[in-house]
């Protein structure tokens, strides 16, 4: 009954695979609140992680939070605030840094939503997501234009295209949309379930710009030199 208005799209099937689906989001701020949202609110069981503290610059953007969690844990106040939404599912949530020393607690995930805000982490999981067969779904969001990626075994991953780049632009310094962070976090779950579900579909780079309101999608190729897949 919860979930009837999605039954009503994917079917009864599809919506209690997703119930049996657990999902690892990194990092909880502005993607990571719109994506556990709605796969919260989807019956998925997640697994949380987010090395910081809600700050009232957050606010603006990061959709679980308010007022009173600011100087809390992100993973712990978002764990909270979701359990509310739906008591149905489980949630696990780790106050922590992600490194290749812990990266392993994403094992038992059956897809990883990359929602982190730097590449040190975003080359982890791509490392991560390729050596274990995992799939992944990258997210990225700064002023006025996103990006979503989808690595998944035998496709090509983030390393193919982004292995020269040193750093991302930061939203601290260069700022960012809300209204942009809610679509491309969406877009992020639209992909997930997807891949959840195992649908056929073609996997491209879609690029986001909410000033032109452009969707763009473009296509990667394996890069035959790539040190993490090829
Ligand atoms: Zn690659």
């Amino acid at each position: 009954m919860k979930y009837l208005r999605h039954e009503l799209v994917i079917g009864k099937e599809a919506q209690k695979k997703l119930e049996h689906s657990r999902v690892a989001v990194v990092g909880v701020g502005a993607l990571g609140c719109v994506a556990a949202s709605l796969l919260a609110r989807s019956g998925v069981n997640l697994v949380l992680i987010d090395r910081d503290v809600v700050s009232v610059t957050d606010l603006h953007r990061q959709i679980l939070f308010e007022e009173s969690d600011v100087g809390f844990s992100k993973a712990e106040r978002a764990k909270e605030r979701l359990s509310k939404i739906n008591s149905g599912i489980n949630i696990t949530c780790y106050n922590l840094d992600l490194n290749s020393g812990n990266v392993s607690i994403l094992g038992g995930s059956d897809l990883v939503l990359d929602c982190s805000d730097n590449l040190e982490t975003k080359f982890l999981l791509n490392e991560f997501a390729v050596r274990n067969k995992v799939p992944l779904v990258y997210g990225s969001a700064v002023r006025d234009k996103g990006y979503v990626f989808d690595v998944v075994p035998k496709g090509p991953c983030l390393s193919c295209f982004l292995a020269g780049s040193k750093s991302l632009m930061a939203c601290s310094s260069e700022g960012v949309l809300n209204y942009l962070t809610s679509v491309i976090g969406s877009l992020q779950v639209s992909q997930a379930f997807k891949i959840l579900l195992k649908k056929d579909y073609e996997k491209l780079l879609l690029r986001f710009d909410a000033d032109k309101m452009e969707l763009s999608k473009i296509k990667v190729n394996k890069n035959k030199r790539c040190k993490v897949c090829g």
